[in-house]
């Protein structure tokens, strides 16, 4: 087929708002296309999509970190503003508190700030996007008139670790009961229909496109039965999903534990349980914690989570954390939490305080963010370029800080500043930390990721296909699920196959065989590189060929698409094959967190941890650490 055809028949050539726009109008307007001239229309169209763009969550198209949100942050980290810059507008703004980035840390942050010192305190929040909520975004998609969620970013409050007092302190206080969760969850659909997971095999990894339904729920012979893959890979793999024998014969389990520790998973599938290297695109995609891979995660750790192959070893059964009531999702994710973060900061521009069941429907008045009569102001668009204390850090009263606002640099400044960004891009922020501090903070390498959410005007190929999640391990997103919602906050989720329905597609960038740290800054460059019609055509020929004769055509069922793309995402964790092991307090997150004269370090990666609960802790820590050394606490 030619480039053109193909282009073609998978909708390419569509204008997907636009025609987003048209189908909500024809519902609306129905028989007024008869009676109105063409231009009346098309006013009423730009007028209508102008309305639903200016307004962040339902803008769609590249979302995440978007080209125009990190326009500066080449010229920051290529240390353009290593002299604090030129000033051309000072705001002649002053604050007891200026935020840097307004994501779940430096909204908890200002509410820490404000409870504790009340609500006359000035607070400013400074962030590069065009909405709050950092990683937790909120997508909206308006297709015939209905409003349906996904999540851009963070998806749940979830963690492998036990939420700290103060974390659990902030759910509570926004009314969350995570109790309530299986109430909200949107089982009903994947319960009546009977879907279930599978996998697709792609013909660059495995010889012939196929899809298999039944991972995990088929006995795994039967499952790999299907599979097109070599006898001897075939073999492998059910010997390594059934009972194994004891791969490490003759040593003591803590040799084997200390031999695992320094290993991959991907080592041990192939040296220790006599892997044939044909099955190993079956593991693509699949790893440990943090969006590690196959070859980059210590086979302990892949052990510890249960992957297949280590059931033989006799290694002690870890006590594992499992507070599984500590869960709950809402159906723009922990966007959510940020909105309702925000409704208590600056109540004017989301009156509430919203709860669990307002905060679903409530709209942003986002021109009342940032108004100069409120307590606490949020500034969004505004990337910061430069930090500095007005003097020397241990005696100055007042820190500058600059930043980057439609073309022009801007001043504020502030009695204190709370740094809730991006560990490694401080020191370009404030060259003046130490040394050592500097060095630690530049230590850490995020995590890319892609969350891609595309609505589909019906998913009947799914219900024929019996599945609710396809992983594709060598296609350009590994897995897509079915997002039916979470029916909490006036939201109702998807309940019947003849809905619209947003699929989630998840992807982490990578190049399998380099150090990890490696890995994700290529993953970054690719992310930042791509455009968004690179992505569409990714995305459209990965359904085209996953739901192949079904009758899904992708040109006409594809009807939204919202790439979230975050080169900067999880915070970096360590891992015994990567990072040195060295006593917790020499930890470069815990040297680059520290103090420095009037400024504080927030955000997950002074966690060294990638969740919700982490960002919040950190942020207490952050303010706790200014009002100590104020005396103040
Ligand atoms: C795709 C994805 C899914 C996730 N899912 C989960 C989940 O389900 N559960 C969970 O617990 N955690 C999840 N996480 C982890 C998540 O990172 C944390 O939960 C938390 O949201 C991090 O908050 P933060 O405020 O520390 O950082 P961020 O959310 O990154 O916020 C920092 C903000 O600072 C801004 N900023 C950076 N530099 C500047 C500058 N120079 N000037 C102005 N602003 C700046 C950034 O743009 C950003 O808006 C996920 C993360 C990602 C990326």
């Amino acid at each position: 087929m030619s480039e053109r055809n193909e282009f073609r028949d998978l909708g390419m050539d569509r204008r997907i708002d636009r025609r987003d726009f048209l189908n909500g109008v024809a519902v609306g307007i129905g028989s007024l296309y008869a009676a109105r001239s063409v231009a009346a229309v098309e006013a009423a169209e730009t007028s209508q999509a102008a309305a639903a763009d200016a307004y962040p969550p339902r803008r769609i198209g590249l979302r995440g970190q978007y080209p125009e949100a990190i326009q500066h942050f080449g010229a920051i980290d290529s240390g353009k503003y290593s002299q604090y810059p030129g000033i051309d507008v000072d705001t002649k703004e002053t604050y007891d508190l200026v935020i840097v980035g307004g994501g779940l840390s430096g909204l908890s942050a200002a509410y820490f700030w404000q409870r504790a010192l009340g609500a006359n305190q000035k607070v400013l929040i400074l962030d590069n996007h065009d909405d709050f909520g950092g990683h937790a975004k909120r997508n909206e998609f308006v297709y015939n008139g209905r409003t349906y969620l996904s999540f851009g970013g963070t998806m749940s409050i979830a963690t492998p670790y036990p939420y700290s007092y103060m974390a659990k302190r902030l759910v509570e206080d926004l009314g969350i009961d995570v109790t309530k969760n299986s109430t909200v969850t949107n089982r009903v659909l994947f319960e009546t229909h009977n879907l279930g997971p599978s996998t697709f095999f792609d013909k660059e990894h495995f010889g012939e496109d196929r899809l298999v339904v039944g991972t995990g729920r088929l006995p795994w012979d039967q499952f790999f039965a299907k599979a097109p893959v070599s006898d001897q890979a075939r073999k492998d793999l059910i010997r390594l999903h059934g009972e194994n024998p004891d791969y490490m014969t003759g040593m003591t389990v803590e040799q084997k534990m200390a031999k695992l520790e320094r290993m991959s998973y991907q080592d041990f599938l192939l040296k220790h349980a006599k892997m044939s290297p044909d099955a190993l695109p079956y593991f693509l995609g699949q790893g440990g914690r943090n969006n590690k891979r196959v070859d980059t995660t210590p086979a302990l750790e892949a052990a510890r989570r249960g992957s297949v192959g280590f059931d033989g070893l006799g290694l002690p059964k870890e006590e594992q954390f499992r507070q599984g009531s500590y869960t709950f999702h809402f159906p723009d994710g922990n966007a959510s939490i940020a909105r309702m973060l925000v409704s208590r900061l600056v109540p004017k521009a989301l009156p509430g305080p919203l709860d669990v069941n307002t905060v679903g429907k409530a709209v942003v008045a986002y021109e009342k963010l940032d108004e100069p009569s409120a307590g606490v102001r949020i500034r969004l668009n505004s990337t910061v370029a430069r930090v500095a204390h007005d003097g020397a850090a241990d005696s100055a009263t007042a820190v500058r800080v600059a930043y980057l606002r439609d073309g022009k640099m801007h001043e504020v400044r502030g009695s204190n500043v709370i740094l809730a960004c991006y560990n490694a891009m401080i020191p370009k922020l404030m060259p003046e930390l130490p040394d050592k501090q500097r060095q630690a903070l530049a230590y850490s390498v995020k995590v890319p990721m892609l969350y891609t959410n595309v609505l589909l005007r019906r998913w009947s190929a799914f219900k024929q296909l019996g599945v609710a999640s396809i992983s594709s391990p060598g296609m350009y997103h590994p897995s897509a699920s079915l997002d039916p919602g979470t029916t909490v906050g006036g939201y109702q989720g998807v309940t019947t196959p003849d809905e619209p329905i947003v699929v989630h597609m998840v992807r982490n960038p990578n190049k399998p065989g380099l150090p990890r740290k490696e890995q994700n800054r290529l993953g970054q460059q690719e992310l930042r590189t791509m455009t968004f019609q690179d992505f569409e055509l990714a995305i459209r020929r990965q359904f085209a060929r996953m739901l192949a004769g079904t009758g899904f055509d992708p040109a006409a069922d594809i009807v939204g698409m919202a790439v979230n793309r975050w080169p900067d995402g999880y915070a970096y964790t360590y891992d015994t094959l990567a990072d040195p092991d060295v006593p917790p307090e020499q930890r470069p997150h815990v040297i680059g967190r520290q103090r420095f004269g009037r400024v504080t370090i927030a955000n997950s990666d002074a966690g060294a941890a990638a969740f919700t609960n982490q960002a919040f802790d950190e942020a207490h820590r952050a303010v706790q650490e200014i009002l100590l050394s104020r005396g103040l606490s």
